[in-house]
């Protein structure tokens, strides 16, 4: 069935969104806490009130953003008049990851309703109590013809993905997108993949250590490592190493304090398998704090690891978790090194005080964003594009941008009638010179 909405209607649909979500609050924080121990804080800062504040800000916008733009004509067509419709793909799917079980599946669905998309969700069956949440809260809210929920697992999203879409939006892991895009040129679906990576945070000698210990643990150590845009291994200075090291360990300590298994601010992994994967990776005789593990709670606590090889499992893929690696540069070849043993990240940090150094490292190496003196908020701001690159994704979304992802763009010339240049039309023979001359000026 063909549920075509005008923009008003889709704007109650939103607005009635927003006020259920707002009631919802407290169960939404129940039910994150008890897919993985998520922190309240966390949840309301990483998930409800971002979603909160996507949807206010697509209230606000969407006249604008579904407005025709008139654009300047091309003066081969002259007279015409030019302008940009901005229509709705049709029918969209978006699957989405557990890590941000209710942000990352409502992001891309608000816009994909705004832009005027019929839309079916697949939530992750890792994070049970979420779907659950997310299934009630749509339902309050939407006709099951204009957004449904189908919850369930692989077999679930392969059942989904062998029927075409309009458009699939898909968050989660570099593997499984390789399947969503074979699935998606089956039938030629136009899509965004929002993937992982490897995302280095290189520090250098001009670094403030201290600060920057404070916002890598944070960014770091926030979801438990399990955040798409953590930074997964550090890069640093030699000389720097052993100080910032010291200041690393304090700044942990301060965030989660001497046990952090007790502590209500540490979140756990999401389930044994991938408990059991983390452990895996740690080496003990490399551990230089932390290590500790208890896979009855999920539990593994913040852990650095100093080392010295690329050749490792710690080094081979992704971590996803609260593992943090050490690595030391002498020299910039050493940076350029690493970073060419993996795809192109999500993203990137660099901490320096060398406007130079900085802007070198942004320009010489491809990641999806990043942050200079800072990790993970680059996230934040609506006004920037957030996705990947490569190895870590196509497409990008957030704000007005997310509007244009799920909307295709017709292209319309309105062409005159009161004059009609013979130059294009055959014969051509004699008209060659001619046009040549014309194209001259272009
Ligand atoms: P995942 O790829 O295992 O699962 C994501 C979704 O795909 C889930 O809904 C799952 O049910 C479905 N799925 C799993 N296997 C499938 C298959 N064989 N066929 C079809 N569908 C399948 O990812 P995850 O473990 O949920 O999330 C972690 C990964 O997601 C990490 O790599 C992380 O970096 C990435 N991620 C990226 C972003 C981003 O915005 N770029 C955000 C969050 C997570």
């Amino acid at each position: 069935m063909n549920y075509k909405l005008n923009i008003n209607s889709r704007k109650e649909a939103l607005i009635k969104l927003l006020d259920v979500i707002i009631k919802h609050e407290n169960e939404i924080i129940e039910a994150l806490y008890d897919d993985f121990r998520k922190p309240p804080f966390e949840s309301i800062a990483t998930e409800i009130s971002y979603v909160i504040s996507e949807l206010k800000y697509t209230i606000k916008n969407i006249e604008k953003w579904s407005k025709t733009r008139w654009v300047f004509p091309s003066l081969l067509n002259f007279p015409s008049t030019d302008y940009i419709v901005k229509e709705p793909y049709g029918k969209v799917l978006i699957i989405s990851p557990w890590n941000y079980p209710f942000q990352l599946a409502f992001c891309p669905m608000i816009s994909a309703v705004a832009a005027g998309n019929q839309v079916v969700l697949k939530p992750s069956e890792l994070a049970p109590k979420t779907s659950s949440q997310i299934v009630k809260i749509i339902e309050k809210v939407f006709h099951h013809h204009h957004v449904k929920v189908i919850e369930g697992g692989i077999e679930a999203a392969k059942n989904l993905l062998a029927q075409r879409w309009d458009y699939i939006f898909f968050t989660g892991s570099a593997t499984v997108g390789k399947i969503v895009a074979k699935a998606a040129a089956e039938h030629l679906t136009p899509t965004t993949l929002e993937l992982g990576g490897k995302n280095p945070c290189i520090i250098d000698e001009t670094a403030n250590l201290k600060l920057a210990a404070k916002r890598i643990v944070w960014g770091k150590f926030l979801n438990a490592g399990q955040t798409c845009i953590a930074p997964d291994y550090i890069l640093i200075q030699e000389d720097m190493k052993s100080h910032f090291v010291d200041f690393l360990k304090k700044e942990i300590t301060n965030a989660y304090g001497k046990n952090p298994q007790e502590s209500p601010d540490f979140a756990r992994i999401i389930n044994e398998k991938n408990c059991y994967r983390l452990m895996s990776l740690i080496e003990p005789k490399k551990v230089i704090f932390g290590g500790e593990t208890d896979i009855d709670s999920c539990y593994i606590s913040p852990t650095l690891i100093e080392e010295d090889s690329l050749d490792t499992s710690l080094m081979s893929e992704e971590i996803f978790g609260p593992i943090l690696p050490i690595i030391t540069y002498k020299d910039e070849k050493k940076i350029e090194l690493t970073l060419s043993k993996y795809g192109k990240p999500l993203a990137l940090y660099v901490f320096t005080d060398d406007r130079k150094f900085a802007k070198k490292i942004i320009t010489q190496f491809a990641f999806g964003g990043g942050c200079v003196n800072d990790t993970v908020i680059h996230f934040a701001n609506k006004r920037l594009p957030f996705g990947g690159v490569g190895h870590s994704g196509m497409g990008a979304y957030h704000g007005q941008l997310s509007f244009d992802t799920f909307s295709h763009k017709k292209a319309i010339v309105k062409k005159a009638n009161w004059l009609d240049l013979n130059i294009r039309y055959a014969p051509y023979s004699k008209k060659l010179d001619t046009l040549k001359n014309i194209l001259k000026w272009f």
